[in-house]
């Protein structure tokens, strides 16, 4: 019987009253998609391209992006894999993309905006994402590829993005909100965007202000904190209006009572680290939608990170 319940397909991840609450996998390498799916993962929520150009002293080919991509893709067939091109920026320079001259990194040519200047670099991910894609789709049912843009902050960024990447063939394109401006313009930005996934490790450091690679400040990255909330709520809300999906795939969806928290503030898929999907599943169905929301509204009435956490865990029924 325990061999049985280990091998039985898990159920997608919902909440307690049957509301569906997609669970992900983030992941950073096409090797780890078996393993991911064996936890649990009903796809991939956050691929992180950096792997192929970050021990590269030049930009990867297109055909050397493409066997990467078609792996990744042929590994989740049927199943939705949101890809986000790179993110380069203060805590992975490239040779060949950044200026590591900048006196303040993360405030400096990351992102979506060091891929702007050197569009080529943008243009060849983008073409074998759209090669491996149909590659994949040649030899049997597809993977739901969506594509999206890191350290987006404005509508125009927002518009950018998604008009090149449609250019190319991506059906479904979007953009991580990680900046305070883009979370409170996420209205605007839903507009042009066909989905937001919010980067809360991103969101945190720049809505709190506080380097997320330095110790010295790391009380402050906290995504409890209901600064942070707050600017979460804002985009779930743009999403609802608009019948946009809102992801959530930075670390705070690994927390299971947070993860609850995020569902409440009107997340509609969740995207982890594979051995944290257990916790977050059984999380969720521990509560229903009105629970959520109701933990939701305790933590934005906090005053700081622990208060919120606090009274969270105090308007859930299972107090843990
Ligand atoms: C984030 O910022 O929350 C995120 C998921 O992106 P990364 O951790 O790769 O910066
Ligand atoms: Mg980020």
């Amino acid at each position: 019987a325990r061999r049985a319940a280990a091998s039985a397909p898990l159920t997608p991840g919902a909440l307690a009253d049957d509301t569906p609450v997609p669970l992900l996998a983030n992941l950073g390498k096409a090797e780890g998609a078996d393993e991911a799916v064996a936890l649990g993962a009903e796809g991939v929520g956050l691929f992180r391209t950096e792997f192929l150009f970050l021990s590269a002293a030049a930009a990867p080919t297109i055909a050397e992006q493409r066997v990467a991509y078609a792996r990744l893709l042929g590994s989740f067939r049927g199943k939705k894999v949101v890809v986000r091109v790179l993110d380069a920026g203060a805590d992975k320079p490239l040779a060949f993309l950044n200026d590591a001259h900048e006196e303040n990194p993360a405030l400096g040519l990351r992102g979506l905006r060091a891929l702007r200047a050197s569009e080529d670099i943008l243009r060849e991910q983008l073409t074998a994402l759209a090669e491996a894609d149909a590659e994949v789709r040649a030899s049997g049912e597809g993977a739901d590829l969506w594509v999206m843009a890191p350290m987006v902050s404005t509508v125009e960024e927002t518009a950018y993005f998604t008009a090149i990447a449609r250019d190319y063939g991506i059906r479904t394109a979007g953009v991580m909100v990680e900046v305070p401006s883009s979370a409170l313009l996420a209205d605007r930005i839903l507009t042009r965007a066909d989905f937001a996934s919010i980067g809360t490790n991103d969101l945190t450091q720049y809505t709190m202000a506080a380097d997320r690679l330095l110790g010295s400040v790391a009380s402050f990255q906290d995504a409890w904190h209901p600064a942070v909330l707050r600017l979460v709520r804002e985009v779930g809300a743009a999403g609802r209006a608009l019948g946009k999906p809102v992801g959530i795939c930075g670390e705070a969806a690994a927390d299971p009572l947070l993860a609850v928290v995020l569902v409440g503030l009107g997340a509609t898929s969740l995207s982890m680290a594979p051995t944290a999907l257990a916790d977050v599943r059984a999380s969720l169905l521990a509560h229903t939608l009105d629970d959520a929301r109701r933990l939701a509204d305790a933590a934005l009435a906090a005053d700081d990170a622990a208060s919120a956490r606090a009274a969270a865990r105090a308007a859930s029924p299972t107090k843990k």
